[in-house]
Order: C-alpha cells, then sequence, then structure tokens
C-alpha cells in the first residue's frame, strides 16, 4: 500500500491549506486551558507550535498533546461549520472512497472479525463509535452477516448510514444512552478517532458507563512515537489542528489501565511510515535518514517498514481491551 492511493497529495494538501486558515479563523481568538499529560497526569514540556496551537511532549511517557487547549464547543463548531472539515466530509472523502473501502476498509472489517474472534467475543454485537459514512460498518456486515450500529454524530454523514440500511444512533458517544445500544454483549470499536478527542478522560468514562463486565473495546490511533512524526515533527502532516492526543503503546496502556480496563493487546501494523518519510524528503533534517531515502531500494524500505511494525515504532496503532 501507498500512502498515494489513499491519500493523494494533491487532496491533501488542500485539506491542509484550508485546515492551517481556518485554525486562525476557527481558534484564533479562543480561550484556552492548560492540560496535563492525558495518559498518565504528568506536566508536558513544550516542544513547538504549529497553527496556532502549542504542543507539549510528557516526560514520563512521551505523549504528545495540545495544551493549551480551547474549549469543546470551538471544536464542535469548527467540525459543524469550517471549509477544512467540510472538505475533508466531502471531496476528500467521496474521491478517495472507493480505493479506501478497498485499501483500508475490507482489511479493516477482515482485522476487526479475526480479533474479535481471537478473544472469544466475535458473536458480541458491534458498535462502530464515529462511523462516518458507514464503509466499516458495511464491509464488516458483508463479511460476517452481523448487523453493526454506527453512533455519528453529524447529521450528514449519520442520514448516508441511514440510507444503507444501517441501524445509526445520531449523537456524540459522550452523549448516548445504553437504551439507545443494542442489549447483550457488546465490542466497540473506533478507527482513527482518538487522537481526536478533546478530552480522553470524558469519553472513556462515558464508554465504561456503556460497556458491561467482559466486553470489548478495539481501536486505532496515530502513535507520536511513530517513526515519520519522530522524524518529521511538527513538519509532519499527521500534526493538524484536528489531532490533539499523540498517544503511543506505552502511554496508551497507563491511560486504560487507569480507566480500570485489562489491556490484551497493543501493536503497531503500520505500512506506511517509510513511504510517508520518502515522500516528504525535503522536509527532513535528520543526516541519517535523508540519506537512508536517497539510497535505499524499494525493497530494503520495504524491510525497514516491517521491522518499524514489529517493533511498535509505527505510527499507526491498534489497541484491544476489556471491561474486566
Ligand atoms: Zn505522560
Amino acid at each position: 500500500m501507498r500512502e498515494e492511493e489513499i491519500r493523494p497529495r494533491n487532496l491533501f494538501d488542500e485539506y491542509l491549506r484550508l485546515a492551517a486558515l481556518d485554525a486562525e479563523k476557527y481558534f484564533g481568538r479562543s480561550s484556552r486551558r492548560s492540560v496535563l499529560c492525558p495518559a498518565c497526569g504528568a506536566q508536558g514540556e513544550r516542544v513547538f507550535s504549529k497553527h496556532g496551537f502549542s504542543y507539549e511532549e510528557c516526560p514520563v511517557c512521551q505523549t504528545l498533546f495540545v495544551s493549551p487547549r480551547p474549549p469543546a464547543p470551538d471544536f464542535f463548531r469548527y467540525y459543524q461549520k469550517s471549509d477544512s472539515a467540510r472538505f475533508f466530509a466531502t471531496t476528500f472523502y467521496r474521491e478517495t472512497a472507493e480505493a479506501r473501502r478497498e485499501k483500508l476498509w475490507r482489511p479493516k472489517a477482515a482485522k476487526v472479525k479475526e480479533v474479535l474472534q481471537k478473544y472469544g467475543v466475535g458473536q458480541y454485537a458491534v458498535i462502530d463509535i464515529g462511523g462516518g459514512y458507514g464503509i466499516l460498518a458495511e464491509e464488516y456486515e458483508r463479511l460476517t452477516g452481523t448487523p453493526v450500529t454506527v453512533i455519528e454524530p453529524s447529521s450528514t454523514l449519520a442520514e448516508i448510514c441511514r440510507q444503507k440500511g444501517l441501524s445509526v444512533v445520531e449523537e456524540f458517544l459522550e452523549r448516548v444512552d445504553g437504551g439507545q445500544l443494542p442489549a447483550g454483549p457488546k465490542a466497540f470499536v473506533s478507527f482513527e478517532l482518538f487522537e481526536h478527542l478533546h478530552d480522553s478522560e470524558v469519553f472513556l468514562r462515558q464508554l465504561t458507563t456503556l460497556m458491561q463486565s467482559g466486553d470489548v473495546f478495539f481501536f486505532t490511533t496515530l502513535s507520536g512515537m511513530g517513526v515519520d512524526i519522530q522524524v518529521l515533527w511538527e513538519e509532519s502532516k499527521s500534526i493538524s489542528l484536528q489531532h490533539l492526543n499523540f498517544f503511543n503503546p506505552k502511554s496508551v496502556r497507563m491511560l486504560l489501565e487507569r480507566h480500570g480496563f485489562r489491556v490484551l493487546h497493543v501493536d503497531t501494523p503500520g505500512r506506511l511510515d517509510i513511504d510517508i518519510l520518502y515522500n516528504n524528503q525535503t522536509r527532513i533534517t535528520d543526516r541519517f535518514w535523508r540519506n537512508f531515502l536517497a539510497s535505499a531500494t524499494q525493497e530494503e524500505m520495504q524491510r525497514w517498514q516491517d521491522f518499524v511494525a514489529d517493533q511498535g515504532r509505527s505510527s499507526h496503532m491498534h489497541v484491544i481491551c476489556q471491561r474486566p
């Protein structure tokens, strides 16, 4: 898989251009509140600023996070009204939908099936938090015959899911009532949502109230310790205003255990880190990586990617945990 296939450069750069403008428009005059490390609660150390947001790194667990933060309602307004959020949800998504279905969602549905079976929860009702266009839900239903409930706060996306015949709860997870979900054992899933959370404490507290003993939560998110983010740092395109938390394999465990979850598995099966570095060579200052990318063969790069993923150093992280 190549970055270009799921994130064509011209579309992604246009989204990032709009996002930089929206950062000023929607947050330029926002009030800000300092936050501690969202994983372990330690005081972070400032590492850089980008688009008017200040980023801190936790000296204890290396979580990278935005602090101080604008209030949550400013983000709701941004997601509902901004040009960049609309561009991402319409133009970007529409033009990449089929490639993403093929390259991302179909394999992801297979992965969900594999993971849930592995942990003996394959028959559980599946709830997709932030289900977007419902593509994972469609693919999972097609693959397993098991219906999926989508939790999706955007009315436009919720309507698209309903038109596909999916069961939808049109709400932020933080406001979902247990009665709106299927009864019985549940497997909650969420993909590329966790890095967006304004307050992961509120999210996880709410999630635990919706979970019963034995229920599982399987999610993917960005690891800030991933090699492309570490090398590119503030030049990384993953560092953009929608992303507030970059946990890592160590810190996400601390976070979940603090909330009483049993962590079953954390890994980083990413496939794009080296390709992302290759596509951003001019932004890299580190001599080793510059010269590696200038001289390595495709085969060498693939072997490095496999090693990075295997060692937990990719920026794409999978996490599965269970309510004891
Ligand atoms: Zn920390």
